[in-house]
């Protein structure tokens, strides 16, 4: 029964889909062209804009998938103007809510916003607005617990429907309803009464995460399964993507933070993510010593902290925020320059979602990714730990990390069922803006697969279980002896070593096996289904070699971290930085 339902979901979604919602022959299209110019003061609508709106003035349930800063409020706030009455804006965050109700009155529009800090007669009359047939507010913004815990709330909104005075409910950041979604917020789950209380009533989501599988959850949670999705593309073209080798010692890698603060981006603004406050703490103090300015912002800062650190920001009195990920939504500066991840996110989502609070302006902007082997377990461990985190996420985010051959931009595209073609990276990537000169190649793994495999099996007879780490020491004969192989060392540098871990571990050869300890979580290797042909004949296993950026950071000139020379298609607002010469390794191999 149940597939039967997904069936006609899909087709009623597709039907839905079928329709150009983008045409201007409605009858309130000449209202929406003019509310646009006159109230909004914008000449063009951007991608799929037109088609939201069309759509839920046509009263279809409809959800809105777009990149942050693609203009998803004027999808609601433009409709709430064509129409009388009152459309409700669910929003998670009251920052956010402060902003739109500020921008929306500085046009002369009239909203409102409920929050449990508004002084209670503000609250009382905008409860009773409710109630009033001549009302003239047009949005109010509300966040989700007002649906569950709020009776008077509910009963005026109740009566405002009666009197056909309720226009529409948008829900922004809808995927905060599923715990799939990166940031899942429960009370969001009360928003599935809405379809039942207020019959007829439009429905409009609105988000910016892509996957199929959070939109369904959502579209179950909300009671409108099927409904329209309205998504546009999800490309960044102004965002320019590059993985850099991380260095093993902390200090290092605040060396390669220095040069890049202290002269790629010099005088710019950005973030620098990490995966633990300790690391926040850390590498913000150390690029203090050093003599830049940067404040960390992390969720154990109390909340005015955070707020002034946030605001420092904008006024571009810090260079960076040296953040975990909760610095995250409501992040509207739109000359962020850079975004650097310490760490990887745990998954393709996440980084995309960190990653593309750079360049909202539409000016180049860069997102670099420090990336080895070791932080798979930093990450995966915490993953484990948490219940709706998965590695295979997170491993879609190592594949991403491990490619050299392939445009970067196509990983992404492909993570959001999109296809964004050969040419549309415009060397916007560090794959595509570096020339290959020699073609890639492949490391026969079947050989090294053999011997890995060895190592474990005799480490599990001596009853020892393997990091990776002990595993890559055992495979170059390494560490204690018992553990090693009788074989040779393998020929190429333990960096590739690493990354043939990698490889094997995303690949199903090789899989975690999370162990709890008093204070952690360790993550052992295991021989995975994959290997199981190993030792036969025909097992065949290649990797793809990528090409690794090389630092000797003694010897390294200021300018000197990045090959590729930029890119003049997409204007800069401050000088480009000095063009740099290529130091690049390639890793050689010889069997
Ligand atoms: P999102 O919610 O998708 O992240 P916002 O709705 O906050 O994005 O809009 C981001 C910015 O884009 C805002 O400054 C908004 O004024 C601007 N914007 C939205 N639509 C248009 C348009 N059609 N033309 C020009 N600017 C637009
Ligand atoms: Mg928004
Ligand atoms: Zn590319």
């Amino acid at each position: 029964r149940n597939s039967l339902k997904n069936t006609i979901n899909t087709i009623k979604s597709e039907t839905l889909a079928s329709v150009d919602w983008a045409g201007t022959e409605y009858e309130w299209s000449e209202d929406v062209k003019n509310v646009l110019k006159e109230k909004f003061r914008l000449k063009t609508f951007r991608a799929k804009q037109m088609s939201a709106i069309n759509s839920t003035l046509s009263g279809q349930h409809a959800i809105v998938v777009m990149p942050t800063g693609a203009g998803k409020s004027l999808c609601y706030q433009l409709p709430a103007l064509v129409r009388p009455g009152l459309t409700v804006v669910v929003s998670p965050l009251v920052s956010l809510m402060e902003d739109q109700v500020r921008s929306l009155t500085d046009k002369k529009i009239s909203a409102k916003l409920i929050t449990s800090t508004s002084p209670k007669e503000e609250t009382s009359a905008v409860l009773n607005m409710l109630k009033d047939k001549s009302a003239t507010v047009k949005l109010l913004y509300v966040t989700p617990e007002r649906f569950a815990k709020s009776k008077r709330f509910m009963s005026n909104l109740q009566k405002c429907y009666t009197d056909g005075s309720l226009q529409r409910i948008a829900i922004d950041e809808v995927h905060c309803c599923s715990q799939w979604g990166h940031d899942f917020r429960p009370d969001y789950k009360y928003l599935g009464i809405l379809t039942q209380i207020f019959p007829n009533i439009p429905i409009l989501g609105l988000t910016a995460t892509a996957t199929a599988h959070v939109l369904n959850d959502v579209q179950k949670i909300l009671n409108i399964p099927g409904c329209l999705i309205i998504k546009s593309t999800f490309n960044r073209p102004n965002l320019y993507y590059k993985i850099l080798e991380k260095p093993t010692s902390q200090d290092d890698c605040l060396i390669i933070l220095e040069k890049l603060l202290k002269y790629r981006y010099k005088d710019q603004s950005g973030i620098i993510y990490t995966n633990s406050i300790k690391d926040a703490e850390e590498i913000a103090e150390g690029l203090r010593k050093k003599g830049l300015k940067v404040a960390c912002y992390h969720a154990n800062l109390d909340a005015d902290i955070r707020s002034k650190v946030h605001i420092r920001w904008h006024e571009q009195h810090y260079q960076a925020i040296v953040a975990t990920v909760a610095f995250g939504m409501g992040i509207d500066k739109p000359d962020v320059r850079f975004v650097i991840h310490h760490t990887i996110s745990k998954s393709m989502e996440n980084y995309y979602q960190e990653s593309g609070r750079a360049g909202r302006d539409g000016l180049r902007a860069e997102c670099i990714t420090l990336y080895r082997m070791q932080d798979i377990f930093k990450v995966s461990t915490m993953v484990f730990q948490s219940s709706a985190g998965s590695t295979d996420h997170l491993y879609e985010m190592v594949k991403y990390c491990l490619n050299g051959t392939l445009c970067r931009r196509q990983i992404i595209a492909k993570h959001f069922d999109e296809d964004w073609g050969d040419s549309d990276c415009n060397k916007m990537c560090d794959v595509c803006s570096t020339s290959q000169s020699d073609s890639p190649k492949d490391l026969d793994l079947r050989a090294h697969c053999r011997i890995i495999a060895h190592i474990l099996e005799n480490a599990e007879k001596l009853d020892t279980k393997l990091t990776a780490q002990k595993l890559l020491d055992a495979w170059f004969l390494k560490g204690p002896v018992n553990l090693r192989h009788k074989g040779k060392e393998p020929n190429f540098p333990r960096v590739l070593g690493e990354d043939v871990i990698a490889f094997l571990l995303i690949n199903g050869y090789l899989v975690e096996d999370f162990h709890f300890t008093a204070y952690s979580t360790i993550s052992y290797l295991k021989i995975g289904p994959e290997m199981s042909g190993v030792n036969n004949d025909g097992f065949k296993l290649k990797m793809r070699v990528r090409v690794y950026s090389h630092f000797e950071l003694s010897k390294l000139a200021p300018t000197e971290l990045f090959e590729e020379t930029d890119n003049k298609s997409v204007k800069r607002k401050t000088e480009p930085p000095p063009q740099v010469k290529v130091k690049r390794r390639l890793v050689e191999i010889d069997d």
